[in-house]
C-alpha cells in the first residue's frame, strides 16, 4: 500500500464558489482584526480546495445578485467592473406564440437595484481577494471522502475516487492527499460528494425531508447590438412547461450586447419522456426570447442542479469538525430565485463560529461550533427561508394551484392554508410507462428539429461548455447495477437518463457482442451538475469526483 502525503490547516474549506470563498476570506480579516488586539495569538492557516482547473470554473448561475453582503465581505471595495445594475424588470406568462406581461410584481420578485452578474466571474474575483488576504487556494483536488475519526471531521481525503474501473473501492490508493484541519467547512454546492457521506454517516438530514431539486440550463449569448439592453431582467412562466411541471425562463442583459438565457425544470416531473435540454431549445424558439437571439452567436453553456428543498429541508448545520454552508446546506430562496447572497452570509458567520472555535479554549472548540446554528438561525438567511418554507412545496399538484398557494403565503409570511405543506418526492414522482394517460409527443423523446441558429443539439452546445476529463481515469458515473438499465429500466421508463442528462452522457446502445442492448456512458462530457443521481428512478447512479481538475471550464456564466 502507498504512503499518502499528509497537509496540514487550520480551517479547511471544500469547494471553492461563493459561500467557500466568502467564508475564507472573513476568517482571515476576523483573525487579522483579533490579532491586533490579541498579538500573542498565533496565526492561523485557511485553504481551499476546489475540484476545478480554475477558481469559477464549474461555477454556474443566472445570476441577479443581492450584493448587500458581498458589500459586508469586502467593505470599501468597489463592486466588481462586470456588474449590471438591473434598471427593468418583467414577469411575463408565455404561450407558444405570445408573451403576456404581468402589469403587478410580488416585491419579493422585485429585482431593480440589484446587480446581474456572471457567478463564475464573481468567484475568480473572490479568488483573487482570498489570495490578498493570505488564503491558500488549491484547484484541482476534489475531496473524495472524509476523514471521520470517533465521530469528529478531521478534514477530507483528496484526489483518487477511490474506486475502481467497475466501481468498486480499490484495496489501496494510488493518488492524491490526506487534508487534516482542526476545522472543515462544507462549501460543496447543491448535492455534493462530501456531504452525502456524511450524511450517511452523521445522519445530518435525520427527521427531515429530503431535498427537492431543479435542474437550470444556462446559455450565454452575443447578441446584436441593440437587440437587448443591459441591466434588462425577464423572468418567465408557462411555456414550454406544461402545467405539471416546476420551472420557468430567464432572460438578462449584461453589458456588451451579452445575454444569459436559461430555463430551470424542477426535478420532480411525472414524465420519465420528459428532456429538459429539448424544452430549453423550444424556450429560446419562442418569438419572445428568439427576437433576442437571432443574428447572435452562443458564447458558453452549463448546467447546474439547484437544491430547493428550503427552510424544513435544511440538514444539522454542523458537527464536531465541521460546519455546512451555501447550498451545501440548502440555503437557496426559491421564491425570491436567489442563493449567492445567502451563500456569502453563510460563508461569513461561518467563518466567525470557526475562528471562535480556534482561538479559544484548547483550540479545536467543537462545542462552539454549535453557535453557527445559532448565529444562522438569527441572520437574515433564517429570515429570507422561512418566508419561502412553503414556496416549492406549493407547487406539487401543478402550477395552478401553485400560483394560489404563493399568494396565500405571500399574504401570510410565508404560512398559506397548511404549514408545513407536504413536500414533493423528487424522482419518485415519476411514473412508469404504462401509468401514463398521453403520450408525449415525438419532439421531445427525440433530439428535436434544431435550426442550428438559436437551438442546437446536445454535442454543439457542450463544446461551448469546455468540459473535459482525462479519458484514462476510473468512472465517476459509477453504476451500481447496469442490467437494470438494459432491462427493468428501459421497459419501465425508456431510459430517462438519456433526456434529464443535459449533456448526452448516457446512451443505450441497441446491440453489442451479446446482442443485447448496454448502457453506455460517455463520462468526459459530465458538466457535474448532478442531475443524474438526483432523477434516477432507481437511485444506482452514484457521482464521484473525476481526477485531475476535470469538469467544465466555464467563462463568463
Ligand atoms: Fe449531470 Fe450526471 Fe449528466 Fe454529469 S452525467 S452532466 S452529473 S446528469
Amino acid at each position: 500500500m502507498s504512503v499518502r502525503e499528509t497537509l496540514e490547516t487550520d480551517l479547511l474549506v471544500v469547494g471553492g464558489g461563493p459561500a467557500g470563498l466568502a467564508t475564507a476570506i472573513h476568517f482571515r480579516r476576523c483573525l487579522a482584526e483579533l490579532r491586533q488586539r490579541r498579538p500573542e495569538l498565533p496565526d492561523l492557516s485557511v485553504t481551499v480546495i476546489e475540484k476545478a482547473r480554475e477558481f469559477g470554473a464549474h461555477c454556474v448561475s443566472g445570476a441577479v445578485v443581492d450584493v448587500e453582503p458581498l458589500v459586508r465581505l469586502l467593505p470599501g471595495r468597489e463592486l466588481p467592473g462586470f456588474a449590471v445594475p438591473c434598471t427593468g424588470e418583467q414577469i411575463a406568462w408565455l404561450t407558444q406564440t405570445r408573451a403576456v406581461v404581468s402589469p403587478w410584481m410580488p416585491r419579493y420578485l422585485r429585482q431593480r437595484g440589484l446587480q446581474i452578474l456572471s457567478v463564475n466571474r464573481l468567484v475568480r474575483w473572490l479568488a483573487e481577494a482570498a489570495e490578498v488576504e493570505g488564503v491558500q487556494l488549491a484547484a484541482g483536488f476534489a475531496a473524495t471522502a472524509p476523514l471521520i475519526e470517533d465521530g469528529r471531521v478531521m478534514g477530507v481525503r483528496t484526489g483518487d475516487s477511490g474506486l475502481d474501473r467497475q466501481g468498486r473501492p480499490k484495496p489501496s490508493f494510488q493518488a492524491g492527499a490526506d487534508v487534516r484541519a482542526r476545522v472543515t467547512v462544507v462549501a460543496e454546492g447543491a448535492r455534493g460528494s462530501l456531504l452525502r457521506q456524511l450524511d450517511d454517516a452523521l445522519h445530518l438530514s435525520a427527521g427531515r425531508p429530503a431535498p427537492v431539486y431543479a435542474l437550470g440550463l444556462k446559455e450565454l449569448w452575443q447578441v446584436k447590438r441593440g437587440r437587448a439592453q443591459a441591466g434588462q431582467v425577464l423572468h418567465t412562466l408557462g411555456y414550454p412547461l406544461d402545467g405539471s411541471v416546476y420551472g420557468g425562463g430567464f432572460l438578462y442583459g449584461h453589458a456588451g450586447d451579452q445575454v444569459s438565457v436559461g430555463l430551470v425544470v424542477g426535478l420532480d416531473y411525472q414524465d420519465p419522456r420528459l428532456d429538459p435540454y429539448v424544452l430549453f431549445q423550444r424556450f429560446k424558439s419562442h418569438p419572445r426570447i428568439r427576437k433576442v437571439l437571432e443574428g447572435g452567436r452562443i458564447l458558453g453553456y452549463g448546467a447546474r442542479a439547484l437544491n430547493e428543498g428550503g427552510w424544513y429541508s435544511v440538514p444539522k448545520l454542523w458537527g464536531n469538525g465541521f460546519l455546512l454552508v451555501g447550498e451545501s446546506a440548502g440555503f437557496l430562496d426559491t421564491r425570491r430565485l436567489k442563493g449567492v447572497h445567502l451563500a456569502i452570509e453563510s460563508g461569513m458567520l461561518a467563518a466567525e463560529t470557526a475562528l471562535e472555535a480556534l482561538s479559544q479554549g484548547d483550540g479545536r472548540g467543537d462545542e462552539r461550533l454549535a453557535a453557527y446554528a445559532d448565529r444562522v438561525a438569527s441572520s437574515r438567511i433564517r429570515q429570507d427561508l422561512w418566508q419561502a418554507r412553503n414556496a416549492r412545496q406549493a407547487f406539487r399538484s401543478g402550477r395552478v394551484l401553485g400560483l394560489a398557494q404563493t399568494a396565500l403565503q405571500a399574504l401570510s409570511r410565508g404560512r398559506g392554508l397548511v404549514d408545513p405543506l407536504a413536500p414533493s418526492r423528487g424522482h419518485a414522482e415519476m411514473r412508469p410507462l404504462n401509468q401514463l394517460e398521453q403520450p408525449r409527443d415525438a419532439a421531445s423523446r427525440v433530439a428535436g428539429q434544431m435550426d442550428r441558429q438559436v437551438t442546437f443539439d446536445r454535442a454543439t452546445a457542450l463544446a461551448a461548455s469546455g468540459t473535459n476529463h482525462e479519458e484514462d481515469q476510473p468512472p465517476h458515473l459509477v453504476v451500481a447495477d447496469p442490467e437494470v438499465c438494459a432491462g427493468r429500466c428501459r421497459a419501465e421508463y425508456d431510459n430517462p437518463c438519456q433526456r434529464f442528462c443535459p449533456a448526452g452522457v448516457y446512451e443505450i446502445v441497441a446491440e453489442h457482442e451479446a446482442g443485447k442492448p448496454r448502457l453506455l456512458i460517455h463520462a468526459s462530457n459530465c458538466l457535474h451538475c448532478k442531475t443524474c443521481e438526483i432523477m434516477d428512478p432507481y437511485q444506482i447512479i452514484t457521482w464521484v469526483p473525476p481526477e485531475a481538475g476535470g469538469g467544465p471550464s466555464y467563462e463568463a456564466l
